[in-house]
């Protein structure tokens, strides 16, 4: 394949929402499925994330367990999968979570149309990618990644980074933890925003795993259809 393996992950409400109105993160799981994301984080090549969540939320998207670190670096890797922000303008802080904490590459995948001072800058804490022109053009970033050795990429979202790599095709499973509490709020992020399909267009899913962990339900599933590369 042309590219990395690509799953999401997420939590959301039983209502589908990924955080609140406020768009600030909320504790949708408990310590079962922190560990599970964990384990998740430290076998992938990459994580990736878009730029809306680094504003809101600043995650450092980090392995969390010294244990899940020590085995990447015997197995002669970083201990940490090299992190990746999709966003088109640069606008990712200087002094962001991600390039303060742990080690291991950063990325930022960029657009055309980013500013050239801001990238001068970004250059200093992470390797840049430049693709599309207004926005990034994600077949492409995922083509590039794969050039570098990135086989396994990891998306924890949010809304519309899914919805972009869901709507282009690039996504082979989804794992989504279903936790117990309704956000509401038509303006909070859902798993997927963005346009949204038509009828005709609408993505179908196999289920292939549902197991319940502590007061919620985790989804297991692998998307259908083929139309991306
Ligand atoms: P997002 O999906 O994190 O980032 C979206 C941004 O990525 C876009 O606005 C765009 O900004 C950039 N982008 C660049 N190229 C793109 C492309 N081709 N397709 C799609 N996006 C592209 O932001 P969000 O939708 O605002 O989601 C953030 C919310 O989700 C926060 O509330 C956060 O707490 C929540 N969240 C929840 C979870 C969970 O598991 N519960 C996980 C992550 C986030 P530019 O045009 O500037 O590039």
């Amino acid at each position: 394949m042309d590219r990395p393996f690509v799953f999401i992950n997420s939590a959301m409400s039983a209502d589908g929402k990924l955080s609140t109105k406020e768009r600030k993160q909320v504790r949708i799981s408990g310590k079962l499925d922190f560990e599970r994301v964990d384990e998740l984080r430290a076998r992938a090549d990459a994580i990736m994330v878009g730029i809306g969540t680094v504003l809101s939320d600043d995650p450092s998207l980090t392995v969390k367990s010294p244990e899940r670190r020590a085995a990447r670096k015997a197995a002669g890797k970083s201990e940490n999968p090299a992190r990746i922000i999709v966003d088109s303008s640069a606008r990712t802080p200087l002094d962001a979570d991600v390039f303060k904490k742990g080690n291991g590459i950063r990325i930022i995948a960029v657009s055309s149309s980013a500013p050239a001072e801001s990238l001068e800058k970004l250059k200093e804490k992470a390797i840049v990618i430049q693709t599309g022109t207004k926005k990034v053009d994600l077949p492409e970033l995922v083509r590039k990644l794969k050039g570098i050795g990135i086989n396994t990429l990891m998306v924890e979202g949010g809304a519309t980074l899914n919805w972009g790599m869901l709507s282009a095709g690039l996504v082979d499973e989804i794992y989504t933890f279903v936790g117990n509490l309704i956000i509401g709020g038509a303006t909070s992020p859902t798993f997927t925003d963005g346009e949204g399909f038509s009828e005709a267009e609408i993505l179908e899913l196999e289920l292939l795993s549902a197991e319940k962990i502590e007061d919620g339900l985790l989804l297991k599933w692998k998307v259908k259809d083929k139309r991306g590369i």
